[in-house]
């Protein structure tokens, strides 16, 4: 399997070479040539095994380069071990007669991210092995919360890499702060930013482009690379969780082999709704897509007009995750529905970085209408959805969930589509126990972090998850806190 790029469809890369590269020179997302197909029998083939087994068979369809037993490796210390508080690795729950929550956050972060970053450093060194042996990496990461704790955990005493973690010192909940700063590892590093996402963002894109610190790093035998989620290490096992899902439904007789479903996710960069749309491309019977979307609702209003327009206000909401005006994965999507017309995506991406806005064609814009189906809420309603399905089924869950819930509400208002669905739960509401507690009671919500998880789980009889709870006494680690324009040199200070 070679890999091109969303901006030139003749690349021709290794999955290797495309992971250790993280983005294509021509400023491209790289793709897979083909997608890999199922049949059902296929699919329900997969039933028994275990969520390692399944990760193997389907990404050893993408990771043809790498061999059996390179692969099998890097799964096992990904997910094996104990790591995920779960056999299975996710958590299926069911609320009501057609809703299926799949919960992804049962890994050491308690989020989503897990699924992929405990993956990607295991891919990432091996990839490193067959593309310039000998070489160390330095991966940096700017982060608004839940990707830099992910990351950390994951390449955590990973042989062969570095990492260091960015965060806008005023910008992270405290449960995230915390969980970074009480790091542990000997290859890493976290520091706070003087300046909000952007600043951290921009830093870390700058030093990757300045000569200066490449040459300084090359002279140490080190290079660069990134975890963020347009690495397709990142993608891939994204894909797996939706054919895991979809394989654990039939096989638990919830539905009937071949059944639609549709799949609701609350959408940010639009990784985890591109993987659902590849599982759908590679065979696995999904219906409508739902693009959930909080008060930043640009994903919302691109579906429904094929215009993306980006100069809108940007809001700070409680499902701070989703906070974001430019979807990066959003490029792979419309390169598969233009019909791999890279000099479209070219454009369209030309166009966005002028002017701040696209318009895709129409046979794009039919393709959206008829794949997808966008919807989006504000931070009163998400409190709402979270109250709705406290009370009247007893499932608690996060922000970011809810948001989820809530556009399937919507879509089946507006459609009337009866078919089961899958909606995405993508954080532990213990992460943002503050908005949760506002949504499920009206005690009043106490300052400290700790006590806030203490009454949640009070009231909700919902066990917190070890690995926050345990933060608390935890030695802090990381006290450092960097002008922006510093970033490099501190960088080059510390590795
Ligand atoms: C990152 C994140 C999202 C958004 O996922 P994308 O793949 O960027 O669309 C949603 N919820 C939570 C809790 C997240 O951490």
């Amino acid at each position: 399997m070679k890999y091109n790029s969303t901006r030139a469809s003749s690349v021709g890369v290794s999955a290797a070479q495309a992971i250790m590269q993280g983005i294509s020179v021509d400023g491209g997302l790289f793709v897979p040539e083909s997608l890999p197909e199922f049949t059902i029998e296929e699919l329900a083939a997969l039933a028994g095994k275990s969520y390692g087994e399944k990760a193997q068979i389907i990404l050893s369809k993408f990771l043809t380069d790498f061999t059996g037993e390179e692969l099998a490796a890097c799964i096992q210390n990904a997910y094996g071990g104990g790591k995920f508080d779960s056999d299975g690795v996710f958590e299926l729950s069911k609320v009501g007669e057609s809703c299926y929550f799949l919960e992804l956050w049962h890994g050491p972060t308690c989020a989503f991210k897990d699924m992929a970053l405990q993956l990607l450093p295991q891919l990432l060194t091996a990839s490193v092995k067959k593309v310039s042996p000998g070489q160390e990496v330095l991966v940096l990461v700017a982060t608004s919360g839940d990707t830099g704790k992910a990351a950390l955990e994951g390449f955590k005493d990973v042989p062969g890499v570095k990492i260091a973690v960015f965060y806008p010192e005023n910008g992270v909940a405290e449960m995230q702060r915390l969980q970074m700063v009480t790091q542990e590892g000997g290859n890493l590093l976290t520091a706070a930013i003087q300046g909000n996402f952007d600043d951290a963002q921009s830093g870390v894109k700058q030093i990757f482009t300045d000569p200066s610190v490449k040459g300084k790093l090359a002279e140490r035998g080190m290079v660069f690379s990134s975890a963020n989620s347009i690495n397709w290490g990142r993608l891939a096992p994204q894909v797996v969780y939706y054919i895991a899902c979809y394989v654990a439904m039939m096989e638990k007789g919830e539905i009937l082999p071949g059944e639609e479903v549709n799949v609701a996710v609350p959408t940010g960069n639009f990784g985890n709704l591109l993987a659902a749309y590849y599982a759908k491309r590679m065979g696995v019977p999904f219906g409508t897509l739902i693009c959930a979307s909080n008060r930043n609702n640009v994903l919302t209003d691109f579906i429904d007009t094929g215009i993306y327009d980006r100069n809108r206000d940007f809001y700070a909401t409680n499902s701070p995750s989703m906070d974001i005006l430019v979807s990066s994965n959003l490029e792979r999507l419309l390169y598969e529905l233009s019909g791999r017309d890279d000099g479209a995506v070219r454009g369209w991406f030309a166009a966005l970085q002028e002017d701040g806005e696209y318009e895709v064609d129409e046979a794009v814009k039919e393709a959206l209408a008829e794949g997808f189906w966008g919807g989006s809420c504000n931070d009163g309603e998400t409190l709402a959805a979270i109250g709705r399905l406290f009370r009247e089924y007893g499932y608690l869950c996060d922000t970011h969930t809810a948001v989820a819930a809530k556009a399937y509400w919507d879509y089946l208002e507006a459609t009337g589509d009866e078919r089961k669905v899958i909606i995405v739960s993508t954080a532990s509401p213990y992460k943002f126990s503050d908005s949760v507690l506002r949504a499920i009671s009206d005690t009043p919500v106490p300052d400290d972090p700790f006590e806030q998880a203490a009454l949640l789980q009070r009231l909700a009889g919902v066990p917190a998850p070890p690995p926050l709870m345990s933060l608390k006494g935890k030695g802090i680690r990381f006290t450092e806190s960097v002008a922006k324009d510093k970033m490099a040199d501190y960088v080059l200070s510390q590795f």
